[in-house]
């Protein structure tokens, strides 16, 4: 059910359904984007007789590979693999990758759709891709993982490098995958490259702060929202679904400036603290004991879990949905605007249907998508690249200080495009149309 679009994007739409017909996150992501922009094509017609859109639909190249294992009983086991290279005007494939059941083609499309405007906006010389496997790394033993990542990586490495394409984590993906998926590479290339990969291990080449940015860098966006209007986080309760890395530091940096967080979630349930989330805690469960959001409670007696439910009955000013893509539907967002929601600040990748998002719009409630919202995290891959190509490494406060001012640059890059094309406050027109705007003119320099 997605509203019919502007006639100068409506073709390559079309031909984007015909030629993916069974893609629909894929399709969503790119109609989101054409909508937004029609006004841009309009304005430049060097993008239309370039065949700008037409280019930028089709990923530059798509690889699929089979990822052969074995499992701890013996048993042999078959996932498979993907690496969707879509854009590489800007930079080097730059992009994570997620291992999760739901990971499909559509998927990881949608996602490496999305990755090359949010890398444009952090402004810092990235290209757009994304990977991964629908192996789920749920309950397998670290032995399991470990020759999961060497399989995976035993086909996919000939595809990266420092210039060429740098993974990074996302679902199911973090420093313990990584370190397999990076070890398996030094191993094969016979290469310490320490760019080829970021998110790693911060002895071993990673930067500080990548662990916290896309929580922190969320943060600092939905900061900079509530500046506008002359507003702060201070004393205001904070929505987070989810409970994963974004999730944590999210409500880590919510609760510094002064936020109460009072929810996490997980594909279990929500749980509901009043008295503000335990982030060592929470850290705890899910990053050392990999359990489930549940035994929050029997630590925390005050707390309450709701199982098999969601977060957004939860009445509260700040909302960041930081679990997965369409989280967050019509109905939640109205039960999120009756409960006095003021921002919405995307953690997760297009975690809000197209439905809400229209339902916060027409509410009047400030709303940042993701590829704006959750560029920290690739803004600081990319810091890491920098300084593993300098051989240095930066101090976290120095480190967490230029990711607060690249969040203040993708914010204001967003805000003044909006206003630019006469949707002032709109920041899904503002992200897409700034993010495409520096994407358009470097294909244009770079010839087809
Ligand atoms: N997976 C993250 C994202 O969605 C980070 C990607 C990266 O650091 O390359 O942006």
């Amino acid at each position: 059910t997605l509203v019919a679009l502007p006639p100068v994007v409506r073709d390559v739409f079309e031909s984007v359904v015909a030629r993916n017909p069974h893609e629909p996150e894929f399709q969503q992501a790119v109609h989101e984007v054409l909508e937004s922009i029609a006004p841009v094509v309009e304005e430049h017609p060097q993008f239309a007789e370039n065949g700008i859109l037409e280019r930028l639909v089709e990923p530059e190249r798509q690889i699929m590979f089979r990822v052969p294992w074995i499992d701890d009983a013996g048993k042999l086991q078959v996932n498979r693999g993907y690496r969707i290279q879509f854009s590489s005007v800007l930079g080097p494939y730059k992009g994570g990758l997620r291992f999760h059941p739901s990971v499909n083609l559509s998927i990881i499309k949608f996602l490496g759709f999305e990755q090359i405007f949010k890398n444009a906006l952090t402004g810092q010389g990235i290209g757009g891709a994304k990977g991964g496997s629908d192996f789920d790394p749920h309950g397998r033993s670290d032995a399991e993982i470990m020759r999961f990542c060497q399989s995976f990586m035993s086909e996919l490495w000939r595809h990266l490098g420092e210039h060429t394409d740098v993974p990074a984590g996302d679902i199911g993906v973090g420093s313990r995958e990584i370190g397999y998926l990076f070890g398996t590479y030094r191993k094969i290339t016979n290469r310490h490259e320490s760019g080829m990969f970021t998110g790693k291990g911060v002895q071993w080449g990673g930067a500080e702060v990548r662990t916290e940015a896309t929580g922190y860098g969320t943060v600092f966006f939905a900061q900079e929202m509530l500046a506008v209007h002359g507003e702060a986080f201070e004393g205001k309760r904070v929505i987070v679904s989810g409970s994963g890395n974004v999730a944590i530091y999210a409500i880590d940096k919510a609760r510094q400036l002064g936020g109460l967080p009072v929810t996490a979630s997980d594909s279990s349930g929500y749980i509901l603290d009043e008295d503000g989330v335990d982030v060592a805690l929470l850290r705890q469960l899910k990053e050392v004991e990999r359990a489930r959001i549940s035994e929050y409670v029997v630590h925390r007696p005050r707390a309450k879990f709701f199982e098999g439910a969601q977060p957004w009955e939860v009445p509260g000013e700040i909302i960041l949905p930081s679990a997965t893509q369409n989280e967050l539907e019509e109905p939640a967002a109205h039960a999120l605007i009756a409960g006095g929601a003021r921002v919405v600040a995307e953690g997760a990748n297009m975690p809000t249907t197209p439905g809400a998002v229209a339902a916060f719009q027409h509410a009047g409630v400030l709303f940042a998508p993701g590829k704006a919202a959750n560029a920290g995290g690739v803004a600081t891959s990319a810091l890491e690249m920098s300084q593993n190509a300098a051989r240095q490494r930066w101090n976290f406060s120095d480190s967490e200080s230029k990711l607060q001012a690249i969040m203040k640059d993708v914010h204001d890059a967003a805000f003044d495009a909006a206003a630019r094309y006469g949707r002032p406050g709109d920041y899904v027109v503002g992200a897409n149309s700034a993010g495409f705007e520096r994407v358009a003119h470097a294909m244009i320099a770079q010839g087809v």
